[in-house]
């Protein structure tokens, strides 16, 4: 079985997933895979947290300020517990940088609530129980049948329907997406729809440095799409040396592996 991260390494490079996989080298730590777990931690927590902040709220609620403070103390709780010393970065200037986004989100999330309690007139519990979009992180799913397994960053609930959000904290394309974003999303929406036999019509990549949603539309080409480059991946896996290296040097040198590459 394959995970979906695998797919879209294969679509950044043949090479480095034949050094991940079969001459297991590890990827090493750095600034930007700490930034990367940061973003995530929130909006994991985030998610995990809205039951108990909607729950919560009462007809005297400042929403607004609810999810604003929430989220501000979530990121320092965050912040604190991160290794920032490692790479010689300050939590102040880390908290200025990642704090707007958040603050953000934190105002889209108090609009949708507050909107739904004006149209419905309901707080507390039942606000909670009838409130839609509804938000679940870090879903682990699989398929046998696909050889797929992977973690949906976020997912969107409505009724009867599903949109699966996968956050990026790279700089996004002119348009659309990378074509290892597209790869990951498909799949996620693929594994979605099998899993939780809801309606998968479409999923987002979100890119986080921009508060940015790019869709992409799950159409009848996608699986084979996915299972094209599952079969790619067996053959190169399979092959006795690692592909040459890319000639692409831009995508080398924001490359994890690059050292380890080059001095093989
Ligand atoms: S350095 Fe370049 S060729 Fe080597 S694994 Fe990374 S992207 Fe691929």
């Amino acid at each position: 079985m394959f995970s979906v991260t695998d797919l879209s390494t294969y679509l950044y490079c043949p090479r480095k997933l034949y050094l991940q996989q079969v001459l297991e080298f590890p990827e090493p730590p750095s600034e930007i895979l700490l930034l990367g777990s940061i973003n995530h931690a929130m909006f994991d927590k985030i998610n995990k947290l809205d039951e108990s902040i909607v729950s919560s709220i009462t007809e005297s609620t400042n929403i607004k300020e609810l999810y604003s403070k929430t989220y501000f103390t979530l990121l320092k709780s965050i912040l604190k517990e991160s290794n920032l010393k490692e790479f010689s970065l300050k939590s102040l200037d880390v908290f200025h940088d990642i704090w707007p986004r958040f603050q953000e989100e934190a105002e889209l999330r108090a609009g949708n609530v507050l909107s739904f309690i004006q149209k419905n007139n309901i707080y507390g519990k039942e606000l909670w129980e009838k409130l839609t979009p509804k938000y679940l992180t870090e879903i682990k799913l699989y398929s046998e049948r696909l050889e797929l397994k992977g973690i949906i960053d976020r997912l969107e609930l409505t009724e009867g329907s599903l949109i699966p959000y996968e956050l990026k904290t790279g700089t996004p394309p002119r348009d659309g997406v990378w074509p290892g974003q597209k790869i990951q999303l498909i799949s996620y929406m693929l594994l979605a729809k099998e899993n939780m036999g809801k309606t998968v019509t479409h999923g987002f990549i979100h890119f986080i440095k921009t508060n940015e949603n790019r869709k992409i539309i799950l159409n009848p080409f996608s699986e084979i799409e996915v299972r094209n480059t599952i079969t790619e991946i067996k053959e190169i896996l399979n092959a006795d040396n690692p592909p040459g290296i890319l000639e692409n040097k831009n995508k080398c040198n924001a490359c994890s592996l690059r050292e380890e590459c080059y001095n093989l």
